[in-house]
């Protein structure tokens, strides 16, 4: 197979904080592989704190002899070799991941998620993420969001309890509260939740560092709201050690290395009992058409990427009003909304 890539900047609509940090743009690449014929489009989306870069994707893409692939059925091998060149590289593992998904359900003519035996009619509604700001911000940002029937708020700051009390003056829709390890103590972190959950709160998204795992089981132990694992839990691998410690996971593509390896994690969280979203970054509708495949297998979804972003590339999986609408074309089921920039990199 041919592999091309270049690298995009997502533009944000607006600024996005969260406890550790706040940014206005998210670096990507995007990829195509081609072979017989077909085109397979793929994503690496790079917030900074994951720590890959456009740089550390078209080092690591560059370092792969992708021809000597040449039969793209043998997804699973393909993708195990890659994975084993070098370690981490999660994100650019996910984009050539979602490419060859892509190109396998083009070449046999099937959206993917047929082909995985999943019934689209069956997913939850996708959340709206509201990032930390600014009472004003805050009160702004659910307004305009008046048609999303759930909201994901992002927490962590010294004035989590007055954005949820400015918010209830607002609404009383559903929210589930993302604190992306922005509490620091057990304490603090029970008695939080406990007041949140008299909020109509659903469900609470990594109250305290990943690493933390004795207060994180302390937490959840006397917590009267699920309590799911984000940064706790990236890949397969993670999933027996956030057993016991979270009630449900996060699957996001750029952490798991595409949409194998998160459908084997999903497969495996619901054989040990816990809960699951799918969630993502800020991403084109590229990433999120290829996690909307899997939504049809998780309790709560999370796929809002798309629309913070200004310079979408491609239609795909839409989002509307909270219902996730996968387009029934083969494969991912995105067309680029532009010509590609594709013959700029190799
Ligand atoms: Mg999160």
């Amino acid at each position: 197979m041919k592999v091309k890539f270049f690298p995009y900047t997502l533009e944000l609509k607006d600024t996005f904080t969260i406890s550790t940090f706040s940014r206005n743009s998210t670096p990507a690449v995007i990829v195509e592989i081609e072979h017989e014929g077909i085109t397979g489009y793929g994503e690496a989306s790079l917030p900074p704190y994951l720590g890959e870069s456009i740089e550390t994707v078209t080092d690591f893409l560059s370092s792969i002899d992708f021809e000597k692939f040449d039969d793209l059925f043998k997804s699973e091998s393909i993708l195990h070799e890659i994975d084993q060149h070098t370690p981490g590289n999660t994100a650019a593992k996910a984009s050539i991941d979602i490419a060859l998904h892509d190109w396998l359900g083009k070449k046999t003519g099937y959206p993917l998620f047929r082909i995985l035996g999943l019934d689209s009619d069956i997913k939850p509604l996708s959340s709206f993420t509201i990032g930390i700001g600014s009472k004003e911000s805050v009160r702004k940002k659910v307004q305009e969001s008046s048609e999303y029937p759930i909201l994901k708020i992002k927490l962590g700051s010294d004035r989590d309890k007055e954005t949820v009390e400015c918010i209830r003056e607002l609404t009383d829709r559903t929210l589930r509260v993302d604190v992306n390890q922005g509490w620091q103590n057990k304490e603090h972190a029970l008695e939080m939740i406990e007041w949140l959950a008299l909020k109509n709160v659903e469900l609470i998204e990594q109250p305290l560092g990943a690493d933390r795992i004795d207060d994180l089981v302390w937490i959840r132990e006397r917590s009267p709201l699920p309590i799911i694992g984000d940064e706790g839990v990236k890949r397969l691998t993670d999933i027996g050690k956030a057993w016991g410690v979270y009630d449900g996971i996060n699957v996001k593509l750029m952490k798991s290395t595409g949409i194998l390896e998160a459908y084997k994690m999903i497969i495996t969280a619901r054989a040990l009992g816990m809960k699951v979203m799918i969630g993502c970054m800020t991403e084109t509708s590229c990433g999120i058409s290829a996690a909307s495949q899997l939504s049809p297998l998780a309790d709560w979804a999370d796929l809002d990427g798309a629309l913070l972003i200004r310079n979408d590339l491609f239609k795909g999986t839409e989002v509307n009003s909270g219902t996730i609408s996968i387009p029934d074309r083969p494969g991912i089921g995105i067309i680029p909304s532009q010509v590609l920039p594709s013959d700029a990199a190799t």
